[in-house]
């Protein structure tokens, strides 16, 4: 069972923004801007190439509410990553999107 699993089941607390029936968006532990948060599904989807026709309309609703959360912060600019993958920079296996913002981004992103 990952982290992410036992924040979705209230075995592990979490700084929480918003919640629905399909998803959970709470503060990265390790935030890496002034505002870092993860939107991720309650359905335990491994990562976005995992995703499947099915899923087309809750990873929507995922980056819908990752804007949301964003402009709820107070932020008009921020950025979205899905890392896929270890070598990508993926260590949780269940999906997320990074919601950043509250500072500069630099592009191309390392
Ligand atoms: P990944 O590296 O898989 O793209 O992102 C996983 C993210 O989850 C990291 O930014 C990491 O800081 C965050 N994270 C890992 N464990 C926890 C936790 O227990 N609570 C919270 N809020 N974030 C976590």
């Amino acid at each position: 069972m990952t982290i992410f699993q036992k924040i979705i089941d209230g075995e592990i607390p979490c700084s929480r923004l918003y919640e629905d029936d399909r998803c959970l968006a709470f503060k990265d532990i390790q935030p890496q801007a002034p505002f870092h948060a993860l939107v991720i599904p309650k359905k335990p989807v491994e990562m976005i190439a995992k995703a499947d026709e099915a899923d087309e309309a809750l990873c929507g609703h995922l980056l819908r509410v990752a804007a949301k959360v964003a402009k709820d912060a107070g932020y008009e600019a921020f950025r979205l990553v899905m890392n896929n993958g270890e070598a990508a920079g993926q260590s949780v296996m269940h999906l997320h999107v990074h919601v950043l913002a509250g500072r500069d981004m630099t592009w191309p992103p390392g």
